[in-house]
């Protein structure tokens, strides 16, 4: 066993909540908001009476869930079952919501969380996150809220890419904000075209008003992909990295064209740019593993894989460590409704990394030096580096 059990605890990709919120939803369904259909149903805006009915029949076989109560049980002293831990869940938190999260990062030993301010909207201030969570917290700025702001005012694409590019230069002037981030995948796909000319975009951006702005590939993606050419120049111009959501994720992705390999050609013409996929291509992670053996400013978060992959994590770290270089492997969870999500995701990480590591020492790979080098770069040093976060 590699013991990372004091190894302290980056977590790259999750969301910023209010207390208030936390405390606004019914307490009894926490367990089921924590599993992968759950927290989906609630990021799609997909809630509703008969899915809630069919998410909690699934949720009391979910190793996820049972692990969260078990573990939560243990940390709030209180019987393991679903309704012992949700009252006293609730009873902690609504007495001190701000020590509440405290002591999970503590127990936890999470230092910092770098987090993705696009969802939920309208954007949670820096301060307020900071205030509600009691973390030490990096943003990580959306482009596609600000592409949407400055496309209802735009009376040309010219405009709104004047506007963006100021818009970008302006967020990067924030020491706090440590990289941008892109969800395309989640409007027109991965598959970014060459740089259309101005011409035609403009043409592309008077269709895609006209519509009302729908989001479809048809209609948005010129417009889309070409201003991404601008984010990628921001990134560079201000020396900061840019998270691509890779992969699946709630029901409103376009999964047909969320491959790492749809992300690639664009990927290969900007060696140079530290990229981070985020969930590393989940469920395609072993090309998104590929993708960052061959291009080395690409990096890989495995976020949603831990905690979600559940049974499965060992197997897939094992594969992203041996694939990808296990320097641009960063530990994320995807938190997006439940602080205690970031929590858990710490603690299976830090488990699953030293069964994986210690059976690469057992079978020769590592000395067990190496190994632990590697497992606290993955949780807290390979972030650190890539956001200058110390
Ligand atoms: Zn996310």
């Amino acid at each position: 066993m590699i013991d990372l059990a004091s190894a302290p605890v980056v977590d790259v990709h999750c969301h910023p909540w209010r207390n208030d919120d936390l405390l606004a939803v019914d307490p009894a369904g926490f367990e089921d908001r924590v599993t992968m259909t759950g927290m989906c149903l609630v990021s799609s805006g997909l809630a509703d009476e008969r899915s809630a009915r069919a998410l909690a029949l699934l949720t009391g076989s979910t190793p996820l869930a049972l692990a969260m109560r078990r573990r939560l049980a243990e940390h709030l002293g209180c019987e393991p079952s679903r309704e012992e831990v949700a009252r006293a869940r609730r009873r902690a938190l609504a007495a001190d919501p701000v020590a509440y999260n405290a002591r999970l990062w503590e127990s936890a030993n999470v230092v910092g969380l770098v987090y993705d301010e696009g969802y939920p909207q309208p954007t949670i201030s820096p301060e307020r996150f900071a205030a509600d969570s009691a973390a030490t917290v990096h943003r990580v700025g959306r482009i596609e809220p600000w592409i949407a702001e400055l496309a209802q005012r735009a009376r040309s694409f010219r405009e709104l890419e004047e506007g963006f590019v100021a818009r970008l230069d302006g967020e990067a002037a924030d020491p706090g904000l440590v990289a941008f981030k892109s969800v395309i995948a989640y409007r027109t796909g991965l598959d970014v075209q060459p740089e259309a000319p101005s011409a035609y975009c403009e043409r592309e951006f008077e269709l895609w008003r006209a519509s009302g702005f729908v989001e479809s590939r048809e209609h948005a993606k010129t417009v889309r992909d070409r201003l991404l050419y601008r984010t990628l120049e921001a990134a560079a111009r201000h020396d900061r990295p840019l998270h691509i959501h890779c992969g699946g994720g709630d029901p409103a992705i376009v999964l047909g064209r969320a491959r790492p390999q749809d992300l690639f050609p664009l990927l290969a013409r900007h060696p140079d740019q530290p990229v981070v996929l985020v969930h590393s291509g989940w469920p395609w992670l072993e090309e998104g593993a590929y993708v960052a053996s061959v291009l080395p400013q690409v990096y890989l978060d495995v976020s949603i894989m831990v905690p979600w992959a559940s049974l499965a994590i060992d197997q897939k770290l094992e594969v992203v460590l041996g694939v990808a270089p296990p320097a641009k492997v960063l530990h994320g969870s995807d938190e997006a409704s439940e602080p205690e999500v970031i929590w858990l995701a710490a603690q299976l990480a830090r488990e699953a990394l030293g069964r994986v590591l210690a059976t690469a020492v057992e079978r020769a790979w590592l000395s067990a030096s190496e190994a632990l080098a590697i497992g606290e770069g993955v949780l807290a040093g390979n972030a650190r580096r890539l956001h200058g976060i110390e």
